[in-house]
């Protein structure tokens, strides 16, 4: 899980996510009530598997030479309400932080957020880092919506999946799509796609589309 958690960090990078050290992915490690996350300020370039600490669903430092990301608190949140989540991503990522900064949900227009979210991205509240408050915020907002990511208003976005890996591409889809519907708003209104059509999209995707091997 130290590796899987690594790389993926190259990932946020790789996709344009990230800005010095501001994002990070965690981990649950299958079995235990632990979780990786990436060590706090330390740079994308520099993190090894060995850099990488482990965390209790408190998120108390159980093994490491770090201290853990600051968003510690918050990931070890979402695991201890949430057992299905295997991964969770935050990032500040330029596009769905704008979306963030206004406070408003991004609208469910492209087929391929259908796919992927099931709906808007919705918005969840304010919330001051440091104790249970933004872990709070994302939990009470993900049990409304089918969206596996959430924008924390004036904050930035934090996503979930059953993996890590999962995780990492709900944070790239979202951007994708924070981007695309933010251009589309630049010369007219969009246009909502009906429920039942995201409905048929989102079952068809989750359950059909791909190889199956591989899901
Ligand atoms: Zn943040």
């Amino acid at each position: 899980m130290r590796k899987t958690v690594c790389a993926l960090h190259a990932e946020l990078v790789r996709y344009g996510l990230v800005a010095w050290t501001a994002g990070n992915v965690s981990g649950r490690i299958p079995g235990e009530d632990l979780f990786v996350i990436k060590p706090s300020g330390v740079s994308y370039d520099d993190l090894t598997p060995e850099s990488m600490v482990v965390c209790d669903l408190d998120g108390n430092l159980v093994e490491g030479d770090y201290a853990p990301s600051s968003d510690t608190a918050a990931h070890a949140y979402v695991y201890r309400h949430m057992p299905e989540v295997g991964g969770v991503v935050h990032t500040h990522s330029t596009y769905a932080s704008a979306w963030a900064a206004r406070g408003e949900a991004i609208p469910c227009v492209l087929t391929a957020m259908a796919d992927e979210f099931g709906g808007e991205i919705p918005v969840g509240p304010f919330a001051l880092i440091g104790g249970d408050d933004i872990g709070r915020g994302l939990v009470d907002t993900l049990k409304g919506h089918r969206s596996p990511a959430v924008l924390m208003q004036n904050h930035g976005v934090f996503t979930i999946g059953a993996t890590p890996k999962a995780a990492v591409k709900a944070a790239v889809m979202c951007e994708d799509v924070a981007r695309t519907v933010h251009v589309a708003r630049q010369l007219g209104s969009v246009i909502p796609i009906e429920p039942k059509h995201i409905d048929a999209l989102y079952d068809r995707y989750q359950n059909v589309y791909g190889q199956r091997s591989s899901k």
